[in-house]
């Protein structure tokens, strides 16, 4: 089957070229990054169309009130750290989540990783300073690597190839535990094994029972659980690297239309949002949902510009913005964007990320964030929503199925001496499991509300 692809579409695939990039590697060796591309432009797709159709369903229907995103992952995977019990481990802290929202709420829920593909980061400074040597900036391990030497934060091309690899892999794990039996809602008591000692373990393990004794309820009414064996997951990264991402791009043989084959949900952080950037422009043209970030000094007109540019035939779905406001400003920020552009009509699908807009560092020195910050930007970003009648439609965050010590807080009240204990992560502070269970309880409740 061949479809007639329009020159203009393949064409305007490059036109970011012409646009300012922000956040890019300097590569060394242009060659070497060339043969990457051309390898990178004839690989297999990691997600296909009919995937990101249904995803696009998914979040439209996020966007009315009729489910809800949960959105959750590492600020930075590390192929390191893509072996089978980390993979696990936060694929179940997403799926017990979900089962806290899904209960709580009466809900669906959108499952979704920050994986399999989160291996580039903007970095506010280009470089990092320590006892007096100053070095590039670790720009995530797609680019360069994290050890303090010279040598190793040298952009190597090499590392978009290993990064296409391990994201074939992550994602296989991922789909042998969602479809394989593992995510099986009858085994919802089982994935909370090993946790006993957790303070939200009691709490989830209630839930656990409540939802079995539902199960064999509505199996003694002769009820078919086939829908309770595999759950739908998506992968999603922030597209950041755009000599990947184009590289990634491959024309769908039934519609003709372009479609980036690295993620099903792709987003554009708040450092390259810009209007006329090459981020927006390139991906404009590829069929995924996008997503946004929007942080607090974002105009009206930055969000509607946006709007136009990214969802200018108003799919449904297709665009998600996802506000970044910080606890102390959101009640004030986020009202006139959501109020003019809901007047604009196009439809938006609304998410939290309450992480990016409360960092602070510690006074020991971790960067790091408070728990209680993180959930009230959560209820700031419900009672904004709540009170102009628009829809909170997800929530996006960082979080490790591990039990890090990254973040403030908690009921295991993690204090500033002990975040030296297990401080792990590369870049950004991420939820642990019980945090993120914490998390999902008050959440479940806020939705309700
Ligand atoms: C991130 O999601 O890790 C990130 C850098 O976010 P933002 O673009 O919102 O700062
Ligand atoms: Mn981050």
């Amino acid at each position: 089957m061949s479809v007639t692809v329009d020159p203009d579409v393949a064409a305007g695939l490059d036109h970011f070229r012409t646009l300012v990039a922000g956040q890019q590697p300097v590569w060394p060796d242009a060659e070497r990054l060339d043969s990457v591309r051309e390898t990178l432009s004839q690989v297999p797709p990691l997600v296909v169309p009919t995937q990101l159709e249904t995803l696009t369903d998914r979040l439209a229907a996020a966007g009315r009130g009729e489910a809800f995103l949960l959105q959750g992952g590492d600020c930075a995977e590390t192929f390191a750290e893509a072996n089978a019990d980390r993979i696990r481990n936060k694929v179940r802290t997403i799926l017990q989540m979900a089962v806290v929202l899904t209960h709580g709420a009466s809900m669906p829920v959108v499952k979704m990783g920050r994986m399999a593909g989160q291996y580039a980061k903007p970095r506010s400074s280009t470089e990092e300073t320590r006892d007096g040597t100053t070095l590039p900036a670790y720009r995530g391990d797609m680019v360069n690597g994290h050890a303090f030497t010279e040598e190793a934060r040298i952009p190597d091309p090499a590392r978009l190839l290993e990064g296409y690899n391990i994201s074939a892999a992550t994602l296989n794990v991922v789909r042998a535990l969602t479809t394989g039996g593992f995510a099986d809602l009858r085994h919802v008591h089982e994935w909370n094994r090993g946790f006993m000692t957790n303070p939200a373990y009691s709490r989830y393990e209630r839930t656990a029972t409540e939802i079995d004794r539902a199960i064999r309820f509505m199996s003694a009414c002769g009820a078919d659980f086939e829908a309770l064996r595999t759950v739908e997951f998506f992968v999603s990264h922030e597209a950041l690297l755009l000599d990947y991402e184009r590289a990634m791009t491959r024309i769908s043989s039934r519609s003709g239309l372009p479609y980036d084959a690295s993620g099903h949900f792709l987003w554009i952080g708040e450092r390259t949002r810009h209007i006329d950037g090459a981020h927006v422009d390139f991906l404009s043209r590829v069929s995924n949902p996008v997503g946004v970030k929007l942080g607090p000094t974002t105009s009206a007109d930055d969000a509607l510009a946006l709007q136009e540019k990214l969802n200018p035939d108003g799919v449904p779905g297709r665009l998600t913005f996802i506000t970044r406001m910080g606890a102390s400003r959101i009640r004030e920020a986020l009202p006139p964007l959501v109020e003019k552009v809901t007047a604009q009509g196009g439809p938006v699908t609304w998410v939290t990320d309450p992480m990016h807009g409360n960092t602070i560092t510690s006074d020991s020195g971790y960067k790091t964030r408070r728990l209680e910050d993180v959930l009230d930007e959560v209820r700031g970003f419900f009672e904004v929503h709540r009170a102009l009648g628009s829809i909170p439609g997800g929530l996006h965050v960082e979080l490790t199925g591990d039990d890090v010590t990254e973040v403030l807080g908690g009921s295991e009240e993690i204090d500033d001496a002990g975040l030296a204990l297990r401080y792990e992560t590369l870049v950004d502070p991420r939820l642990n499991h019980q945090q993120s269970l914490e998390m999902a309880f008050q959440v479940a409740e806020m939705l309700q509300a």
